[in-house]
């Protein structure tokens, strides 16, 4: 297993103690945070950060493609440290988002007669643990 450190020096980003919290941070968790949670849960550890190193460090990982925009409702963008294709759950009760995962890419579907910049599949609904609760 490579360390984060290491996927971020093998994609040639120099992995300042910033790039490295936010990274381990996604990396980490399931979530799909928002770049203020991201904030908010990193501010105590590393009392340096402004949101704008967050954007800015979210930026970077976004070009080097270790890090995916999500965007399940309306405009909030959300962020996901796991790049391959797939799509999200999101549950109407508690808000959890889940990641769905395909058997086959998505674009296969269209025939190869489209060019992809970017796939987004959502599905909202109740999730499995809110289902037994009720
Ligand atoms: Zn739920
Ligand atoms: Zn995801």
């Amino acid at each position: 297993m490579k360390t984060n450190q290491e996927i971020l020096v093998q994609n040639g980003v120099s992995p300042s103690i910033q790039r490295l919290k936010i990274f381990s941070y996604l990396k980490a968790t399931k979530s799909h945070p928002t770049a203020y949670t991201i904030f908010n849960d990193l501010k105590d550890e590393i009392p340096s950060l402004s949101k704008t190193t967050v954007y800015n460090v979210l930026k970077l990982l976004i070009a080097k493609r270790l890090v995916q925009e999500v965007r399940i409702e309306g405009n909030e963008l959300r962020y996901d440290a796991e790049v391959r294709e797939h799509g999200h759950f999101k549950c109407d009760v508690c808000g959890e988002v889940s990641d769905v995962f395909l058997n086959q890419p998505l674009n296969l579907l269209l025939n190869h007669s489209y060019e992809v910049k970017e796939i987004q599949f959502n599905i909202t609904g109740v999730c499995k643990s809110c289902l037994t609760k009720k």
